[in-house]
């Protein structure tokens, strides 16, 4: 590997990034550093953000830009606003030596007077998202007739963002002797257009950086329900202390939506899309830069090319439209040689785009399960058990506190002690996820018995099929009636299958040799003074679904039959106390079902 004394930069910068910390040359660097200095070639660079490549060009620009010329000789242009700040602060921490050089960046959002004067101060360097620059440019505010270079930074992402007119109509202002350097994440055909409409043979560096890149990121998807995306995000977000996350989002809605979600349950979140004003995103990248903030709701737009050190994850809260977009997103993670993990939660309509994705970046997926309350619970419990064992103790200052407390809990032992004060933490920690739980019912990682290894179908199908007479209409999700089942037919989940909720009758799947444990269960069993019927199934739901009057008829007829059978059960205690209810409006008498 080389150093950056052998690239043939100034001593000057080479001092200037050994004191930012950079010690060699990523490759990238190493190949496009000398080329570039030529100053008299076009070059395309295959390069995601997170491979060094803002310098990569950004040193040879410095180099070639004569800071005593006031015209504008470089331009560069990016799709983000957050994007062209970055590579502007990049710039000017390189160029802290050149005294009279002025790089200015000009962006949609800010206002359009303060960059106007700026421009017209002198700028021989301007970074510029392509709207903002045809603005300037048709007030005759920038003048690009002198420039010498044109780099075009993330291309695919601008051709993307739908800025393929604004950026033939800039290039066409500038002059032909330009050169231009286009680096792009991916080369998806309308780039090539751009390489060979407006470069000359150009030189292509593709990187073993880029895979580099990529190879740092694990590739991970959760396979849930559309409607426990939500409940999967917290899971993970608790499962995982330290997490420090992007979370992306398909639409602005959506992106507002979680965002408050989270807030609202108490997690360090906010959002970051379009629809905020410019100050408020300032201040939401701030507070995520200094790590005040721990997870970042963003859509596709509005984070593209953030470089925010340590991200730990990457989370996906569906698979992105556009394959680029997920090269994209993971790429914010796994920066400068770091590990990093992009996790989709995915329903199964979306394991299509997993296998899509997986084929374009040629990497594999590995499914996790979402990680079960109690699991969680247990994480956050080594989490505390750690802090205790590595807290630091003020012996000095909390010397004089201890002896009255001491004395107030001599009575106790060590393990009740640790309970205790682990209770105090985790009491209603533990509540909360009784509650969780109790609504992800169709987390599939807590019911993969009865999936195929590949998580897609249920592979079960030797078990018993039972109808029951309750349904939407009684109020039940598929969440609250495998509750229901699971309560009365004193299970767990992993012993029930597929459950086909209809309107005043449902079907449930159960495994072999359960079916009369449950159906017991449910004796005696009343929902709004109707009471619960179960019988073994043959018939198919849609025979069920045309005859459901006759079904509801058949059910009044069975009550006294089954009633008498109330009164003998054994162990009944728990199941009577909801019979015998008449209540209209609610499911049980003094004790609700807690998982309804
Ligand atoms: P970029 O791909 O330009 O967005 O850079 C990604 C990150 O890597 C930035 O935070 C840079 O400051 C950092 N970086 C760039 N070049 C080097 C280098 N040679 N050594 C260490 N870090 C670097």
């Amino acid at each position: 590997m080389k150093s950056f004394d052998a690239l043939g930069l100034s001593g000057e910068l080479v001092e200037v990034i050994r004191q930012m910390g950079f010690e060699n040359p990523t490759p990238i660097q190493e190949k496009a550093i000398p080329v570039l200095l030529q100053g008299n070639t076009d070059l395309v660079g295959l390069a995601q953000t997170g491979t060094g490549k803002t310098a990569a060009f950004g040193l040879p620009l410095l180099e070639l830009v004569d800071a005593n010329i006031r015209s504008t000789q470089a331009l560069i242009v990016a799709p983000t606003r957050e994007l062209s700040v970055q590579i502007t602060n990049d710039l000017e921490r390189f160029a802290k030596g050149f005294k009279d050089l002025n790089i200015v960046t000009v962006y949609g959002g800010a206002s359009i007077s303060d960059q106007i004067r700026k421009v017209k101060r002198g700028a021989q360097v301007i970074v510029a998202t392509p709207g903002r620059l045809i603005d300037l440019l048709s007030r005759k505010v920038v003048d690009l007739t002198q420039i010498k270079f044109v780099v075009l930074d993330e291309a695919d992402e601008m051709l993307n963002m739908g800025f393929k007119e604004d950026i033939d109509e800039i290039l066409s202002t500038t002059p032909d002797t330009k050169n231009v350097w286009l680096f792009s994440a991916t080369m998806p055909r309308e780039v090539r257009d751009i390489a060979s409409n407006y470069m000359n043979n150009p030189q292509e560096i593709a990187m073993e950086g880029q895979k580099q890149g990529n190879e740092n990121i694990d590739h991970q998807y959760a396979l849930v329900d559309d409607r426990d995306k939500y409940l999967a995000l917290k899971r993970f977000v608790d499962y995982t202390p330290g997490i420090f996350a992007v979370v992306f989002c398909r639409t602005k809605m959506d992106t507002q939506k979680i965002a408050e979600h989270l807030i609202k349950d108490g997690y360090n979140a906010d959002p970051l899309h379009g629809d905020l004003t410019q100050a408020q995103r300032d201040r939401v990248m701030k507070s995520f830069k200094n790590k005040t903030l721990q997870l970042l709701v963003a859509t596709d737009v509005a984070a593209r090319g953030i470089d925010v050190s340590n991200i730990t994850h990457v989370i996906h809260m569906n698979m992105p439209d556009e394959m680029e977009f997920y090269t994209h997103r993971s790429g914010r993670t796994a920066r400068a040689g770091k590990k990093g993990i992009s996790l989709a939660i995915v329903s199964k309509k979306e394991m299509g785009r997993i296998y899509q994705v997986e084929k374009s970046i040629k990497r594999k997926f590995t499914q996790v399960p979402v990680p079960s309350g109690d699991e969680v619970c247990q994480q956050k419990m080594m989490d505390l058990a750690q802090k205790v064992r590595t807290v630091e103790v003020s012996e000095e200052e909390i010397d004089s506190f201890l002896p009255e407390v001491y004395h107030e809990l001599k009575d106790f032992s060590k393990e009740d002690i640790i309970k205790r004060f682990a209770s105090i933490e985790f009491n209603r920690f533990l509540e909360y996820y009784r509650d969780a739980r109790d609504l992800n019912k169709s987390d599939r990682s807590e019911r993969k018995r009865f999936f195929d290894e590949d998580g897609m179908e249920p592979a079960y199908s030797t078990g018993d099929r039972i109808f029951i007479n309750i349904g939407k209409m009684d109020g039940l999700d598929k969440g609250s009636l495998l509750g229901l089942i699971c309560d009365y037919g004193e299970t767990d989940k992993t012993k029930i299958g597929k459950i086909d909720l209809k309107g005043a009758y449902s079907f449930f799947e159960v495994e072999k040799g359960m079916a009369d444990q449950i159906m017991q269960g449910f004796d005696g069993v009343e929902v709004r003074g109707r009471k619960v019927r179960l019988e073994m199934s043959g018939d198919r739901p849609e025979r069920r679904e045309r005859s459901g009057d006759r079904g509801d008829r058949r059910d009044r007829g069975d009550r006294g039959d089954r009633g008498g059978d109330r009164g003998g059960r054994s162990g009944g205690g728990r199941r009577r106390s909801f019979s015998g209810n008449r209540r209209e409006d609610s499911w049980g008498g003094k004790r609700k079902p807690k998982r309804y």
